[in-house]
This record gives structure tokens, C-alpha cells and sequence, in this order.
């Protein structure tokens, strides 16, 4: 058949794969029956007549009606979770577009349940210099993540929040379509990013969503332009599939309260819960939360909600949930309560629990004056090198390697004075990752202010 003269009937009988790929690359609106017929078909169809239509979306692009019935087709290719009819309105999550330090999940979800919210959230590993909320939670001696669905009910029953990973069954189109993405020269492309993303949350039955949307250094997004336009396709095409959705849009240009690599972040994490830790990382949690309580109506306004999470935080509600989740999912009762109950005033006090790492490096302030920027993409880089991350698929990662900040952006400085301690296992550093951490932390002599919250911009319904 010619271009431009394809026979597109909408009887999914007579629709040919090449003639649904054809009209994407000549830049036609696909109907939602294509596009379901598409997701239908994938299992039994060609890599390379995937890896074709994947590039026309890539260049061509969807209109959001196209993305919203992408999105729609993957949910149901696989399992969708039921809750139990009492818990219409309850069932909520977050979705991250990750960054470095970001531990949001593992108070958050708690937080939540201690609010009478059931949180089945269902997270990643972490691939490349993004961690993974899987990883820090598997940094705990016995902590498992392979949850089946008939097990997730009673610790939503009993606890309110779990965190497990995919079972193999739920959006088995994303599997298919995300690891052909990867290697096609396709994951960045906005209408596959939203269906990937999306699919996955609307196939946990969830009636709320906030995302955290993350652009700067540190993020998937570089610029605000960018995590705006993602922000806005995320929130449109969820609300879409009847899911109430906000996202806020929050700078990740430097690394999310001290600590990066995951046992360091599960005591920071930890932290948070016990009403101490980062500022930051409680302002996130608490804006996050706070806006998932409002649009699921169970406060009156965005900023009741964030006093409803802060109260969670500073009564030891949400950290019991924790320490609750952590046993229903496998970690022994000692051990949860020596890592919750017992006070992190320091960081370092976590080593009592987790397994630490041999070597400790701090490195000094080359110059005196006032911290203007620490660039978490580049000490996020060094400490996946390091171990703390993998840069290929299913690769082992060391739970004890990272870094712990002793400064923050606005903090004065003097020469030679420790601003970075390194965890790691191989000894001694390189010049080369010296070199490119120091290149991180960037010191000038005027004093700057840092923003009391990194939440830029709250994105609700087109
Ligand atoms: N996370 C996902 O789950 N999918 C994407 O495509 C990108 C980020």
C-alpha cells in the first residue's frame, strides 16, 4: 500500500500492523481502536515492527487522547489489583521521577497509612545515578519486595502501606515496550514516558496519585520547561483514566537532604520519621502528602493536609507503621525495632543495624566563602561508580556505600574545612573521582539565601 493512501477501518478484523505503523509515521492520529489493537497484538508481534512503530511515536509523537488510550491499552495487558469496596477513596500512591537522595517513599508511604490511607505502592530499582526505593528497603537485613497480590491485602489490611516491586504480571506491555524503548533510542519521548508511568498506577486501582516531578541537575528533567511539560502530560492523561492527580514540580539540582546511597538513606529516612532529620526532605514529604490528603478529600485544604502529615511525622504514628510494614515484609521483629525505636541523633548511629562500609573519606572546602550550588549528578555519578548504583540491569550493588553531606546550600565555609564524607569499600579513592567530587561543590563569597522549599510549582488539570 502507498503512503498516505493507507485504509485505516476501525474493525480491529482488517487492521495490518505495518498499515497502523505507516500512519504513525506519516504523522496521522492513531484511533483508540489502532492503538488497543496494538497492545493486544504486541505478544506475538515482531521486535522490529515494535521497535518501527515505537520510533514513529518517538518522532511523531501522540495527542494526548492517543497517549490517554496508550496508556489505557497497557494497564489492562496484564493484572489489576482489587481493594475491597470500604476502601473507595482510600487507595493512593506517589510516583517519582527519581533523583539522587530521594528517599520521599519510605516515610511518605507510612505517613499516609497513619492518615487511614491504604498505600499499595509498587516501586523500582535503581538503574544508572537515580537509587532505587527497592534497594535502600533491601539495605535491611531481610526485607523482601516480591509481595504477591493475595499477600498485599493483609498488610494493607493490618498495616496500611506496603512497598514491594512488579510482579511479573502487572503491565506486562510496559516490560515489553520499556526494554525495546531502551534499545531503540526511545525512552525519552514524552507520550511513552506518561503511558509507562501511568499505566502502572492506574493497574493499582489506586483513586489518587501525586507525582513528584523532579527537573534540574539531578533529574530526568534538566530544566523547568521540561518537568512542566511532563508534569502537565502525567497529570492530564492519569485524570484521564479517573484518577485524581496533582503533581508538584520540585528542584533536584542538589542532592535531597544529606545523604546518598542506601543504607545512609534509610537512616535518614528513619529520621524523618522520628520528627528529626533534613528539613528539605520533611518539607517534601509533607507537601507530597499534604496535597494527596486534600484531593482525596480527606482534609478541606492542601495545607491542613501538610499539618495532618507533620503531626504523623512528630507523634511516632508513621514510624510505628513503618516499623509494622518492615516486619510484614520480612525483616525480623528485633531488628525493626532497633532501627525504629532506638533514636538516630546521628547518622552514623545506623551502624549498630546495618552493615556499614570499611572506609570513610571527608574531603575539604578548597576555598573559604558561602555554598552555592552541590551538583548531586556529579557525587551521584561518583558513588554508582563506587557501588552504591548499578549501570546495567540486574548488576549487585553495595547498600553501604554513599555519601553523608556536612554542608548544605547557603552554609559558610571555612578552607580545608570537611564538607563531603565518602562510605565506600574500595580504598583509597581515585584522583579522578576526587577530582569530580571537589568539581561538585561550587563556593562563592556571597551569601545566599537557599529556598525554604523545593516544590516550584503545583500542576493540577490542564
Ligand atoms: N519511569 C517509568 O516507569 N517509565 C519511563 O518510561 C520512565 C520512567
Amino acid at each position: 500500500m502507498e503512503r498516505n493512501q493507507v485504509d485505516m477501518s476501525c474493525n480491529k478484523s482488517t487492521l495490518r500492523m505495518p498499515d497502523v505503523i505507516a500512519k504513525k509515521r506519516d504523522g496521522a492520529e492513531l484511533t483508540t481502536e489502532e492503538i488497543e489493537w496494538f497492545v493486544e497484538k504486541m505478544p506475538g508481534v515482531d521486535d522490529s515492527q515494535i521497535g518501527a512503530f515505537l520510533m514513529a511515536i518517538y518522532l511523531k509523537g501522540l495527542s494526548r487522547t492517543e497517549t490517554t488510550a496508550l496508556t489505557k491499552a497497557m494497564q489492562t495487558s496484564g493484572d489489576v489489583l482489587h481493594w475491597p469496596p470500604e476502601w473507595k477513596g482510600l487507595v493512593v500512591d506517589k510516583h517519582s521521577t527519581g533523583g539522587i537522595g530521594d528517599k520521599i517513599s519510605l516515610p511518605l508511604a507510612p505517613a499516609l497509612a497513619a492518615c487511614g490511607m491504604k498505600v499499595p505502592m509498587i516501586s523500582g530499582r535503581g538503574l544508572g545515578f537515580t537509587g532505587g526505593t527497592l534497594d535502600k528497603l533491601e539495605s535491611i537485613p531481610g526485607y523482601r519486595v516480591d509481595v504477591a497480590e493475595k499477600d498485599m491485602l493483609p498488610i494493607l489490611e493490618q498495616v496500611g502501606c506496603c512497598i514491594v516491586g512488579q510482579t511479573s504480571n502487572l503491565v506486562p506491555a510496559d516490560k515489553k515496550l520499556y526494554a525495546t524503548r531502551d534499545v531503540t533510542a526511545t525512552v525519552g519521548s514524552l507520550p511513552l514516558i506518561t503511558a509507562s508511568i501511568i499505566s502502572k498506577k492506574a493497574a493499582e486501582s489506586v483513586s489518587a496519585l501525586i507525582l513528584d516531578t523532579k527537573f534540574g541537575k539531578g533529574g530526568f528533567m534538566k530544566t523547568i520547561e521540561e518537568g512542566r511539560e511532563l508534569a502537565k502530560s502525567l497529570v492530564t492523561v492519569s485524570n484521564g483514566l479517573g484518577i485524581k492527580t496533582t503533581a508538584l514540580l520540585t528542584d533536584m539540582n542538589s542532592p535531597i537532604g544529606y545523604t546518598a546511597g542506601n543504607a545512609l538513606e534509610v537512616a535518614e529516612a528513619i529520621q524523618c520519621l522520628q520528627g528529626s532529620g533534613p528539613d528539605d526532605l520533611k518539607d517534601l514529604v509533607c507537601q507530597l502528602g499534604g496535597h494527596l490528603l486534600f484531593i482525596s478529600g480527606k482534609v478541606a485544604s492542601p495545607a491542613d493536609g501538610i499539618t495532618t502529615i507533620q503531626a504523623t511525622l512528630q507523634d511516632g504514628t508513621a514510624c510505628a507503621k513503618f516499623q509494622a510494614m518492615l516486619v510484614a515484609q520480612g525483616v525480623s521483629a528485633a531488628i525493626a525495632e532497633r532501627l525504629c525505636q532506638s533514636k538516630l541523633d546521628q547518622i552514623d548511629d545506623v551502624w549498630k543495624v546495618l552493615k556499614r562500609a570499611s572506609h570513610t573519606t571527608e574531603l575539604p572546602a578548597e576555598q573559604c566563602g558561602y555554598v552555592h550550588d552541590i551538583d548531586a549528578l556529579a557525587l551521584g555519578k561518583v558513588i554508582l561508580e563506587l557501588g552504591a548504583g548499578r549501570s546495567e540491569a540486574g548488576a549487585d550493588i553495595d547498600y553501604s556505600v554513599g555519601f553523608r553531606l556536612l554542608v548544605k546550600v547557603g552554609s559558610q565555609v571555612k578552607q580545608g574545612q570537611s564538607w563531603i564524607c565518602l562510605y565506600h569499600n574500595t580504598s583509597p579513592l581515585t584522583e579522578d573521582h576526587i577530582s569530580r567530587l571537589q568539581s561538585g561543590l561550587a563556593i562563592g563569597s556571597d551569601k545566599v539565601s537557599p529556598c525554604p522549599s523545593r516544590v516550584r510549582e503545583v500542576i493540577t488539570a490542564d
